[in-house]
């Protein structure tokens, strides 16, 4: 450890250091997760707090407060108005000003080449590297979700432009990192093709597997961060950013395995498409339509329901109703239980907490491997405000851009009711051949009412 660091401020990075490690245990169950949060955040506060006490950092004290007010200020405004379905985007652009702050630390130490050794100013073309992808990247993967962007179009020569700029970008490195003097407009110019490789980079990417890319920028950033830690000789840095990418990359690794893709064709599947195909939205014309009564004889006479919730309940706020719904057919004898998709909704494990906090029993939960091959038992299956976790276009048509994602095999049901608002799309934007299948009824409205209507229908009968 640096011997001018003093030893008060040595001892404030171990407790962070040892917050952070413990926090992020405590992650790994949802009964803990809650204090998981609360004691990395207050290792942060500490790593914050202490670099007061830094010898290094006493210049500028009101310039830093100052911005740290107006950023600390607007994040916690910004962060108690957001609603659960924006989390993705809001991880995006919070790992964008992450990525931008680790490069800019960077960008900082090669302009002052002439203090630092060859081992330093590498690491700083790395770190500065690293956080400019995860800036443009996250930052376009954030307007994307946004529905700026919304179509993979491109432009025809981008494996060129990508490849080139990531030549380009590493020989420049390659020259800074060399130099023992500093070079702004070989700097800027890192800067910018760095910048424009992360966006070539989400480019390609098809909006279902978003999610996917942002865990990616999310585990670079912490790379990143380690890089720059190690440039700082500033321990808890190094530790919180090798935290961040050990836990991003796993968590990249996992999600993607949830929808059956490797990193590699999430990345580059979509290098040489020119335009994605528009999309289109359900033809209500075509589709078969059930009202509430009947789609309540259907459920109330059945044998066993599979309810699956999608981000539709999560807009709507469905669960609490149906619990209601569950409590009520399951007094009338009839098996009921949830079959959760894991990108169901817009965040991992979505629909996991919107029931857990409706009180529905974990008991009643059954994940996509143990269901799939049990729907052809099942005598209604209800499907709540989903679209691409069921469509089964996925499975059966090569062209989809959903297809190798595994879904839920709803249409092996006896019957299956939609609901759903009106002729929306799902996230990825396509077609869904299960609203016209002939076991598909659908019922249009707002998931809450039409849930609302179904309790009031079983209530009715006899
Ligand atoms: P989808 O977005 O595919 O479909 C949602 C469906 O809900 C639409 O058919 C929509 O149709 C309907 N809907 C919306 N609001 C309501 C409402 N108030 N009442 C009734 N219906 C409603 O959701 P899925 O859960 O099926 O799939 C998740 C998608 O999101 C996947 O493509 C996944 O890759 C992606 N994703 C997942 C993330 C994750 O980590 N879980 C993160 C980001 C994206 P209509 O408008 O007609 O009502």
């Amino acid at each position: 450890m640096n011997d001018t660091v003093p030893l008060a401020l040595q001892l404030a990075w171990f407790v962070t250091t040892l917050l952070f490690i413990v926090g992020l245990r405590r992650l790994s169950s949802p009964n803990n997760a809650r204090s998981g949060i609360w004691l990395a955040g207050l290792g942060m506060l500490i790593a914050i707090a202490s670099m007061y006490f830094h010898p290094e950092l006493r210049q500028n004290q009101v310039l830093i407060l100052a911005a740290m007010s107006i950023g600390g200020g607007i994040a916690l405004l910004h962060a108690q108005r957001i609603d659960m379905t924006r989390i993705p985007q809001m991880i995006a652009l919070y790992n964008s000003l992450g990525g931008i702050a680790a490069g800019a630390i960077a960008m900082l130490v090669l302009l002052n080449v002439s203090e630092h050794g060859v081992l330093v100013k590498s690491l700083a073309v790395l770190g500065g590297l690293i956080g400019c992808i995860a800036f443009s990247g996250s930052l376009f993967a954030y307007l994307r979700l946004r529905g700026y962007f919304s179509r993979r179009s491109g432009f025809a020569q981008r494996q060129v432009a990508y490849i080139a700029s990531g030549a380009l970008v590493m020989l420049l490195g390659l020259i800074l990192a060399a130099s023992s003097t500093a070079h702004p407009v070989l700097l800027l110019l890192f800067v910018g093709l760095a910048i424009c490789f992360g966006i070539l980079m989400t480019l390609p990417t098809s909006a279902a597997d978003m999610p996917v890319l942002i865990s990616l920028y999310n585990a670079l950033t912490g790379l990143a961060v380690a890089f720059d830690g190690f440039v700082l000789e500033n321990p808890a840095m190094v530790v919180a950013g090798t935290i961040v990418f050990a836990a991003g990359s796993l968590l990249t690794r996992l999600m993607a395995r949830s929808v059956n893709r490797r990193l590699s064709e999430i990345m580059y599947s979509g290098f040489g498409i020119t335009d994605e195909a528009e999309a289109t939205s359900t033809d209500k014309d075509h589709v078969n339509t059930i009202d509430s009564r009947d789609a309540a004889v259907d459920m109330a006479y059945a044998g066993r329901v599979v309810i699956v919730p999608g981000y539709g309940m999560a807009t709507a706020q469905a669960q609490h109703k149906l619990r209601e719904l569950t409590q009520l057919l399951d007094e009338r004898g009839v098996q009921t239980s949830f079959a959760i998709h894991p990108v169901a909704g817009r965040m991992p494990g979505h629909m996991n907490v919107l029931l857990a906090e409706a009180g529905v029993p974990y008991e009643k939960i059954q994940d996509l491997s143990d269901i799939n091959a049990e729907f052809s038992q099942v005598d209604v299956v209800l499907v709540v405000g989903a679209n691409d976790i069921v469509n089964p276009a996925a499975r059966d048509d090569a062209d989809s851009p959903l297809f190798g994602m595994p879904v839920l095999d709803v249409d092996s049901a006896k019957r299956v009711i939609v609901l759903k608002r009106g002729d929306g799309t799902g996230y990825a934007g396509v077609e869904n051949p299960l609203l016209f299948a002939p076991v598909t009824r659908v019922l249009f409205g707002d998931a809450r009412d039409s849930v609302q209507d179904l309790i009031l229908a079983i209530k009715g009968l006899e």
